[in-house]
């Protein structure tokens, strides 16, 4: 059986990730076909769903191209700020 084969890290912070709404997803696929860093990948989906794959994105590894949220046909994926996704922690404060 052949090795995973690591995925290459992204190397600098993207201004937008893709986020995939998993309640309008179908699980059709085709925004893996187009991701050009093989950042999406097909997983199990919640038990209350009618389907039962669904798609997530890796955000670390996403370069916000958009290409993905082009071409859902379902219209499921929508570009958001990378710091409305991943929001900074709080500073620190010193007691
Ligand atoms: S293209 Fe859209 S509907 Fe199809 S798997 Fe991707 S997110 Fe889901
Ligand atoms: S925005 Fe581009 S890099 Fe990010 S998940 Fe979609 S296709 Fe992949």
């Amino acid at each position: 059986m052949a090795e995973a084969v690591a995925k290459p890290p992204r190397k600098k912070k993207p201004k937008q990730l893709a986020v995939i709404h998993v309640e309008g997803c179908t699980g059709c696929e085709a925004c893996i076909v187009f991701c050009p860093v093989d950042c999406i990948d097909l997983v199990k989906g919640p038990k209350h769903m009618e389907v039962d794959k669904v798609c997530v994105v890796d955000y670390d590894r996403c370069i916000g191209c958009t290409l993905c949220a082009k071409y859902c046909p379902w219209e499921t994926i929508d570009m958001y700020t990378y710091e409305d996704v991943l929001p900074e922690p709080p500073p620190a404060v010193a007691q």
